[in-house]
């Protein structure tokens, strides 16, 4: 299930196109069994939905630029071939992070919320850096990289950092939960497109995509992930 925003709300994002993605009948369905932020691992999924997918590397807008996050092992996720979306491997250790850049994927990571002060910092030649939009309230994804936000760089080595935040933080890194859409107005909106959202969500985001205006920056799957849910 796929609920589109052509205009978000989201303080981070900013006001850009996203998307939500759930699962028919789990909101968490779409996401990897194997993520360690997942608060119900046994829900989630254990394959790449490999429509939904293909679909997904398409749905950028004209002249614009589309990202997002998989939480699948970095070598299942495909390298972004020009003008299309970018999927970031969100990671939960640096070694993962370093794995990941070291096959040539744009790595992000999700660290506890104690660690605020261990950043930036270049480990194994590698540089880690917090996201811009965690370090001041008034910058957005929309802000980010001055038109080619950091996340939509397909080519990128460095490794973006997001410390954990809200009532989930203190899970994060311990390997037992800690997503930050279990809670707040995200995990509202998320739940919300399991009830609501467009059910072909291949069709829904190519579609989504292609109605945006020239240049518009798609960040896809605020919750959720590119997985096919189990039936
Ligand atoms: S690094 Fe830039 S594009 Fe990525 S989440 Fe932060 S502000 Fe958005």
């Amino acid at each position: 299930m796929l609920k589109t925003v052509p205009v978000s709300s989201n303080r981070k994002t900013g006001p850009i196109a996203v998307t939500y993605r759930s699962g028919t009948h789990e909101t968490y369905g779409t996401c990897p069994k194997s993520c360690a932020l997942h608060p119900k691992n046994e829900t989630g999924s254990a394959e790449i939905d490999a429509e939904y997918l293909q679909a997904l590397l398409k749905a950028v807008p004209r002249r614009g630029k589309a990202w997002t996050y998989s939480h699948f092992p970095a070598a299942m996720l495909p390298k972004a071939g020009p003008g299309e979306t970018v999927i970031n491997a969100s990671c939960d250790t640096v070694d993962e992070a370093l794995a990941a850049v070291s096959i040539g994927r744009p790595a992000v990571i999700a660290v506890p919320s104690d660690t605020s002060d261990s950043w930036p910092r270049v480990v194994e030649g590698t540089r880690f850096y917090r996201c811009p939009a965690e370090l001041s309230d008034s910058f957005t994804c929309k802000d980010c990289g001055n038109g080619s936000p950091l996340c939509a760089r397909p080519d990128r080595r460095e490794v973006i950092v997001f410390v954990a935040h809200g009532t989930g933080a203190k899970k994060v890194g311990t390997g037992r939960g800690g997503c930050y859409a279990a809670s707040g107005p995200v995990a509202l909106q998320w739940h919300g497109t399991r009830k609501a959202g467009a059910p072909n969500d291949a069709q829904a985001v190519e579609a989504f995509a292609k109605s945006l205006p020239p240049g518009s920056f798609l960040r896809h799957h605020v919750a959720g992930d590119a997985g096919k849910e189990a039936r």
